[in-house]
């Protein structure tokens, strides 16, 4: 323990994100990031963007980015929240709308940033177990909390609910109910619509993945205004511009090119599909995925001595020591020829 740091920091387990090599000869499967560039209309929206303006503060509030979000989903500006990633969206949500008289309730297995954001700001959580087959059952989570947050689809296992499922949790708390949709472009049904009828319900996305912008950090968040509200004031307490000028143009332009959207995501998609196959054709077991990862495990070969060859031969992928998922690896969705050098290494290994 250093003698400068607060104390709070000895009991911090910070989130560990994946490996960003600085070698461009790698195979990069593991953080998920999207295969594709973004839409060319963001690089042009931030080409538009670079001039003598950059010397001025950007719009606090993002105001054209909340209303482009909101056209998106049919809402107005005042259901969105955005952030500098839809990490910092979380750690806002945490600090502003879970730390109640009881704890909240999460997922053993699923993004491990909440239980980090629960230390930071001192929420309390349980975790409920996923069944065996690693999927959310919304009855186990019927008994009194101080709040709910799950991803839909669930990370790393991939796994999705559907709507029904997600309003049965998001009835089973009288304080809020967040739902992480990163991955929900790739395949799964997005809690947006259920806003308007649930006062309790925030739905967290990102551009970092569907729309290819991890580097980039914009993320958002979409929910009643009364919750917005709150979030803003966080937001207004910690820092007036977390998105720059740059971030907020480009933004704007990725959540407006529908067309690029869905070109990319069937691409990814059908990547996703035909690698699924290759890996069961080896044997593996693969969680059914509606997100640009799967998550598989191979009966025969520990994931940790998988990931370590593959790594040797340049193709990362991820491994979580973590009890009840150390047998599985993530694997970000490629393009087909990553994703065919990967199952060729895969059948060499085995
Ligand atoms: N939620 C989940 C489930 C994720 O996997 C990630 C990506 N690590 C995030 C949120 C955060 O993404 P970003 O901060 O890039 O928006």
């Amino acid at each position: 323990m250093n003698r400068y740091w607060s104390p709070l920091l000895a009991r911090l387990h910070p989130y560990v994100p994946g490996e960003q090599p600085t070698s461009t000869d790698v195979i990069k499967l593991n953080t998920n990031e999207s295969p594709y560039g973004p839409s060319p209309r963001v690089i042009a929206a931030l080409q538009a963007e670079l001039d003598d303006r950059l010397r001025l503060y950007p719009p606090p509030e993002s105001d054209a980015l909340r209303a482009a979000i909101a056209r998106h989903h049919g809402l107005t500006r005042e259901h969105v929240f955005v952030g500098n990633g839809s990490d910092e969206v979380l750690a806002h949500a945490f600090q502003a709308l879970l730390r109640h008289d009881l704890p909240i309730l999460l997922p053993d297995i699923s993004y491990s940033f909440y239980t980090t954001y629960c230390e930071l700001y001192d929420v309390a959580y349980e975790t409920v177990p996923l069944t065996d087959a690693l999927e959310l059952d919304p009855a186990d989570y019927a008994r009194p909390n101080g709040g709910i947050v799950f991803a839909n689809p669930n990370a790393p296992t991939g796994r999705a609910l559907g709507l029904a499922d997600v309003e049965r949790l998001v009835r089973a708390s009288e304080r809020v109910v967040l739902c992480d949709e990163a991955y929900v472009d790739y395949g799964a049904e997005t809690a947006v619509p259920l806003v308007a009828r649930h006062d309790n319900l925030l739905v967290v996305q990102t551009l970092s993945k569907s729309r290819a912008l991890a580097g980039l950090r914009v993320g958002f968040a979409i929910g009643q205004p009364h919750l917005i509200e709150g979030l803003l004031r966080v937001k207004n307490s910690f820092n007036s511009y977390p998105l720059d000028r740059l971030a907020q143009a480009a933004a704007v332009a990725a959540i407006e090119d529908t067309a690029w959207l869905a070109e990319t995501v069937g691409k990814v998609v059908a990547t996703r599909e035909q690698l699924a196959k290759d890996l069961a054709a080896l044997g593996f077991d693969v969680l059914p995925s509606k997100t640009n990862f799967v998550f598989a495990r191979h009966p025969q070969k520990p994931a940790a001595e998988l990931s370590s060859a593959l790594r040797a031969q340049g193709i990362l992928v991820r491994h979580f020591k973590k009890p009840r998922i150390d047998e599985f690896l993530r694997i970000t969705i490629g393009t087909p020829r990553q994703c065919e050098a990967l199952v060729s290494a895969l059948r060499g290994l085995l």
